[in-house]
């Protein structure tokens, strides 16, 4: 079928609006038509190549719409249904069996490589060229994708829709990373890295969690004041005062709980001796491939643990309709980090996203 989808056709290259030709649903596959598509760094870091995924591709992995269509073996969703799109895994290693699939063994060549599940390319251009696609099995800066059960994640229908796509990545991977990874206790202090829409739907998570001391670190005031807005009971701008001292003073001797979502390995650093003796460090930050961080190890010895978390460690078809239903009740503002822009403005999000000057873009795509 005729869609229109954003297509990068070279790195740090613009996302050009182009007419080409999407298959048909396979068997496994469901069709969705976007209705808005959340803008995540994953995007443009592999649009920039710092990951190396195979160019032309159609980016785009937070998407939210409606089912038009399924193949003969959905039986999960039928047309007409409100869904988030979100990370594919496979379901049939011991990490998804274990229901741990943000672990997936299998999850890299769907969700990155161009390639649907079976290994097909499902979008090309009108010259019969191939364009890659199902990126996060999905590749939904576009009027329609191909999505499958996996990954696709129905949602109620009495939430604005519009809203709901950044569910499927950043948000869920801040509030999941407090909620699902750390899992603080009631009453316990967090110190947050970073206050951008993962480190901000983090805070959201700590205050769900019932931390009461949660200690968010960035350098620009105007995230900061989000922050505090949100939950956060103290704030530390990075220019002018040193965060790691300022927790050790908040939290005598440091926090029992750290969370790193800036991706500088500077900024994991000061995350790691902000932590208290015993206390957890999660990373979600993504620096550029074959970054390191110096760590004394006998710092880490004082049981210490280091860990990476991706996707919020969340099992989608859970967490997002919790989140859903926390938003309704008033307890989840995840709007207040979203601006929307149209789908010819696509680039002019990326670029105020990257300044800092957008927490969270969301296109809007209408196929009319
Ligand atoms: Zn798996
Ligand atoms: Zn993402």
């Amino acid at each position: 079928m005729e869609i229109k989808a954003a297509v990068v056709r070279q790195k740090k290259g613009p996302f050009i609006l182009e007419d080409v030709i999407l298959n048909e649903p396979a068997e496994d596959q469901i069709l969705v038509r976007l209705v808005a598509t959340g803008l995540c760094h994953t995007d443009l870091v592999c649009r920039d190549q710092y990951y190396p995924v195979p160019l032309p591709m159609v980016f785009g992995h937070e998407g939210a719409g409606v089912v038009e269509k399924v193949g003969p073996a959905v039986k999960k969703v039928q047309p007409g249904d409100h869904v988030v799109l979100t990370f594919y895994t496979c379901g049939r290693c011991e990490a998804c069996f274990s229901g741990d699939p943000t672990s997936c063994a299998n999850s890299f060549v769907p969700n990155f490589m161009g390639r649907s599940v079976s290994g097909e390319c499902t979008i090309h251009g009108h010259d019969g060229s191939e364009v890659g696609a199902s990126f996060f099995g999905q590749s939904s800066f576009a009027t329609y994708a191909l999505a499958y059960e996996r990954n696709t994640v129905r949602v109620t229908k009495d939430v604005p829709l519009e809203l709901l796509g950044p569910l499927g990545c950043g948000i869920q991977t801040g509030a999941g990373s407090v909620l699902n990874a750390l899992n603080p206790s009631a009453g316990s202090s967090i110190a947050i890295f970073g206050a951008g829409a993962v480190g901000l739907s983090a805070v959201m998570g700590a205050v769900l969690a019932g931390c009461t001391t949660i200690i968010v670190v960035d350098v620009k005031e105007n995230r900061l004041k989000l922050a505090s807005e949100l939950g956060a009971t103290h704030v530390i701008n990075a220019t002018n005062s040193d965060p790691v001292e300022r927790i050790k003073e908040i939290c005598a001797g440091g926090a029992p709980y750290v969370l790193e979502t800036s991706g500088l390995p500077s900024v994991l650093e000061q995350a790691i001796l902000s932590s208290a003796i015993g206390g957890e460090i999660g990373i979600v930050g993504a620096p550029p491939m074959g970054a390191t961080v110096p760590v004394d190890i006998n710092f880490l010895l004082f049981n210490r643990k280091l860990r990476g978390i991706v996707e919020g460690q969340s099992v989608s078809d859970i967490f997002i309709p919790r989140l859903v239903e926390l938003y309704r009740q008033g307890k989840f503002p995840f709007d207040k980090l979203i601006k929307f822009y149209s789908f010819d403005q696509i680039n002019q999000a990326a670029e105020d996203s990257e300044k800092g000057v957008t927490l969270k873009p969301v296109i809007r795509i209408s196929s009319k």
